[in-house]
């Protein structure tokens, strides 16, 4: 499937819709999630039109690649998040409930988060 270059994410990096930008570098734009699931719920996602991270991982030059993950981990350092502990999460596909085909990364932080997931019934 081909990146969808009109999804909400992509217009965020065109600057055709407004985000609240906590952090921005060559390779990465961090801002606040529209609804926050935490008291700090920051989304980082990639200068490129990659649709998810599988799509980033197997397309995305290395560079890229490294300076999009080294931007998660100042913006979770940003965040102050890193003596309490966040959470990082990116949903791919449909069983993830990815909502927005490109790749952005939750960073959750500021109350305890709980498990992870759901515990599965036997
Ligand atoms: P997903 O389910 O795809 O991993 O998450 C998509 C996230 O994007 C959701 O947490 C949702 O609240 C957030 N979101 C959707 N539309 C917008 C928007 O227009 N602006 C911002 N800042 N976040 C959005």
């Amino acid at each position: 499937m081909a990146y969808d270059d009109t999804n909400i994410f992509a217009r965020i990096l065109r600057g055709e819709i407004p985000a609240k930008t906590v952090y921005e570098d060559e390779h990465a734009l961090a801002f606040h999630d529209i609804n926050p699931q935490a008291p700090q719920h920051i989304l980082v996602i990639p200068k490129g039109p990659y649709q998810s991270m599988d799509d980033f991982t197997a397309h995305a030059p290395d560079a890229l690649i490294a300076g999009f993950f080294k931007a998660v981990g100042h913006v979770a350092r940003q965040m102050g998040a890193t003596e309490t502990g966040y959470r990082i999460l990116a949903n791919h596909g449909a069983d993830a409930h990815q909502e927005v085909p490109h790749l952005h990364i939750h960073i959750f932080a500021g109350r305890p988060l709980g498990p992870m997931l759901t515990p599965m019934k036997d």
